[in-house]
């Protein structure tokens, strides 16, 4: 079959700043899906849309085309609202263990489409797969099942049928640093999640030291771009510009922000892990057209008996031990003083060389592995005090990640000027 259009002029369009039209923008990510257009081709274009841009009609075709080559889902048929979250990635984000089954015990059905670690940044998955027997892959059917039936929450594995041009893509931005395009990270995030079929979608849109968008213009121009493609395509879409400055919570790893979820769906948990989770829970409410309050859930055990379900369902046993690390090493302060900085991409740096996260895709990681933090910015310290202890298999792990932290914080006299956990809310519900 002859070709409609040449890789090397769609190339050259982009390289010269121009638009590339509907037609050979389509063609070309089609024509990348079936391996017609190679690697050195699409790395050339993606470089370019990096250096020159995208129109906001070239993101909302790409966007479209990259849905087109793979499978379409659709709950329509569940019978409940559907609302599902993104977050951009980020250090002891575990918001999504906590969320999902929340915001299911509402009656709304959650299908988390989810991912693991790479880099600094942890993944839903391998933090669930530290629950003993928890499966992290269901067909479809089971998705669906699990969604219409009482659990109404799932979060699991995507599957290799949506948007397989973005799975091409990804993996190769990611070795030929064309990550950091907003046109290819909205279009990238964005495909999985229309083609995933939910009505509602919230944005957690980081922005700082531990996220992919260390500047908060950059992050927004991110979330007022996912937010219009939402639009353009029937979904229901709201951004929040949230703090990735200082880890959330108390725990970086797997096994530990399991432990630090379990305790935010009991009642109690880390502040700002607890005012993260319902301000998405709300925004995911809201846009299911449910007028209530989330935190009540979390109060009276029901959000926590949804998460039982959730883990039985996917075959893990909720109350059975998590994995304990063989070795752990206490860092103290050295001083009194207050905490005025802990940097989150330091802090997920430690966490991933003492064995939490992986550095290829196909690497195991370490369940138990990760830094629990004894103290966040603004709390008052005395020497002496513990400030992280570091889980790891084996010891000889310890000074690397010892060294990953040694700048990442400071005792001083005055307390800081705290970022809010939720900075801007962008919507187009
Ligand atoms: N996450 C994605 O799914 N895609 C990107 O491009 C970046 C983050």
């Amino acid at each position: 079959m002859s070709e409609p259009f040449d890789a090397v002029d769609v190339i050259r369009a982009k390289r010269d700043g121009g638009v590339v039209p509907e037609p050979a923008l389509r063609w070309l990510i089609d024509a990348y899906t079936r391996e017609y257009v190679q690697d050195a081709q699409m790395s050339a274009f993606t470089m370019a849309v990096l250096l020159n841009g995208m129109s906001r009609e070239e993101i909302r075709v790409m966007t479209d085309a990259m849905i087109a080559s793979g499978e379409r889902m659709s709950f329509a048929g569940l019978g409940k609202p559907t609302a599902d979250k993104h977050s951009t990635g980020g250090v002891g984000d575990k918001i999504t263990l906590p969320l999902a089954p929340l915001v299911a015990s509402f009656g709304v059905a959650v299908p988390q489409l989810s991912g693991r670690g790479l880099g600094h940044t942890g993944g839903t998955l391998d933090k669930l797969e530290a629950i003993p027997g928890w499966r992290a892959s269901l067909t479809n059917d089971e998705m669906f099942a699990q969604m219409q039936g009482p659990v109404g929450a799932v979060i699991c594995a995507a599957g290799s049928g949506l948007a397989p041009a973005d799975k091409r893509l990804y993996a190769l931005r990611d070795v030929t640093a064309t990550v950091e395009a907003i046109p290819l990270i909205a279009s990238s995030i964005m495909s999985k999640k229309i083609a995933e079929g939910t009505e509602s979608l919230v944005l957690d849109v980081k922005y700082g030291s531990g996220a992919f968008m260390k500047d908060f213009a950059q992050a927004k121009e991110l979330a007022e771009t996912m937010v219009a493609l939402g639009a353009d395509s029937g979904v229901k879409t709201t951004a929040l510009l949230t703090s990735m400055s200082t880890p959330l919570g108390l725990t970086a790893g797997n096994a530990n922000e399991v432990r630090e979820s379990v305790e935010v769906l009991a009642g109690g948990g880390p502040a700002d892990v607890v005012e993260l989770t319902l301000a998405l829970a709300r925004e995911m409410l809201t846009m299911s057209g449910i007028d209530e309050d989330p935190a009540d859930a979390l109060a009276d055990g029901r959000a926590m008996d949804t998460w039982r379900a959730m883990i039985r369902a996917q075959h893990g046993d909720p109350d059975a031990p998590l994995p304990t690390p063989n070795e752990t090493h206490v860092v103290r302060a050295e001083r009194d003083g207050v905490l005025t900085r802990l940097d989150a991409y330091d802090v997920g740096i430690a966490a991933w060389r003492l064995g939490a996260g992986r550095a290829r895709a196909t690497d195991p990681v370490v369940h138990a592995a990760g830094v629990d933090l004894h103290a966040k910015p603004g709390d008052r310290i005395r020497a002496g005090e513990p400030l992280f202890t570091l889980n790891a298999d084996d010891a000889g792990r310890f000074d690397r990640a010892l060294e990953a932290l040694a700048g990442s914080y400071e005792i001083g006299d005055t307390a800081p000027e705290l970022d809010p956990i939720v900075r801007e809310r962008i919507t187009s519900a």
